[in-house]
């Protein structure tokens, strides 16, 4: 059967992605979630946009772009990952690749997931600076979100209107979370706990280095009860990087 690749978010970061896996041939459905449209302000780092689709539909139109461009089999649902949507979008999904702007959305990807037992790549990136991170989505098979990134924060993070996004640098994060993406369908179980970290002013531009579980995690730890999916659970600063 196909496997069906979850994108969270077509933006900077779901959009080199979905451009990656649509070209590299590999059999997959990908269904993208995204409520927003097209700005002009998108343009430099959402590379499957034109001047000609500000204000239409960013699912629709990434859809519509990577159908006539690789033939590539994709599904649209124009709403957002939420605590009331996500399990019902989970169904049935082999690999989730999770490109918000937001803690919110990024922690509640990480917990259901894992409690639906679906690999994850997580992306974020701000100014010239990003990550990437595969996760398995099983107790025992390398760290997950929250063995790295414990809570969402409490205070009111940078947002990217403020910080700006540097296009190259969340090109690279997006390309790096569909390499990721490639390697867990391909069943190498050793990209999970890869963190692939981007550095825009660094040296070496790119590093990836192999994060362990935390045993006293609150997802995944010894003690750690399944995650509720409450609303009230992810609420807070809403964002945490690149769309
Ligand atoms: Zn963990």
């Amino acid at each position: 059967m196909k496997r069906r690749v979850l994108l969270i978010g077509a933006g900077g970061l779901g959009a080199p992605a979905a451009l990656a896996l649509a070209a590299s041939g590999a059999s997959m459905t990908l269904v993208i979630v995204d409520d927003d449209r097209v700005e002009r302000t998108n343009l430099h780092r959402q590379i499957l946009f034109t001047e000609q689709d500000i204000g239409r539909s960013k699912a629709e139109t990434a859809a519509a772009f990577l159908r006539e461009r690789f033939s590539a089999d994709v599904e649209v649902y124009e709403e957002r990952f939420v605590p009331e949507s996500a399990q019902r979008l989970l169904e049935g999904v082999s690999l989730v690749l999770e490109g918000s702007d937001n803690f919110p959305t990024k922690f509640l990807a990480a917990d259901a997931c894992f409690l639906s037992g679906i690999p994850t790549v997580h992306g974020a990136a701000l100014r010239w600076y990003g990550t990437a991170l595969a996760v398995a989505g099983e107790r025992g098979r390398g760290a997950c979100y929250r063995c790295l990134f414990e809570a969402p924060p409490l205070e009111e993070a940078p947002t990217c209107a403020d910080a700006g996004v540097i296009g190259p640098a969340v090109g690279l994060v997006g390309a790096a979370q569909a390499a990721l993406a490639l390697r867990v369908l391909a069943g190498e179980d050793d990209a999970f706990g890869t963190l692939v970290t981007v550095d825009g002013h660094a040296k070496i531009i790119q590093r990836k280095r192999h994060v362990r579980a935390r045993r006293d995690c609150t997802l995944c730890g010894e003690r750690a009860l399944p995650p509720r999916l409450a609303p009230e659970d992810y609420l807070g600063p809403t964002c945490g990087g690149e769309a």
